[in-house]
């Protein structure tokens, strides 16, 4: 449950594995409101799928992450060494 101390009397959604207020259940990069089970998630935040999830998270992100994780593996191995 979001832990806001508004809408307490809002209609509450089931998203995620966690109850939201209806209210509260919206993209954490642009606030709109989003439908439960009709959106997209990362680290239990929810995205709208387009723009936000897709912009932020999307084959562009997922590039830079794989990067990423090739330079620490690179940098664990040359710490083996
Ligand atoms: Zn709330
Ligand atoms: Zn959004």
């Amino acid at each position: 449950m979001c832990k806001c101390p508004n809408h307490r009397h809002a209609e509450k959604v089931s998203s995620l594995g966690k109850d939201w207020h209806k209210f509260c259940l919206k993209c954490e990069r642009c606030s709109k409101t989003l439908n439960p089970g009709g959106h997209a998630e990362h680290d239990g935040k929810p995205f709208c799928h387009k723009p936000c999830y897709a912009a932020l998270f999307g084959p562009k992100g997922a590039l830079s992450s794989s990067i990423k994780d090739r330079l620490s593996f690179t940098s664990s191995v040359f710490v083996i060494l």
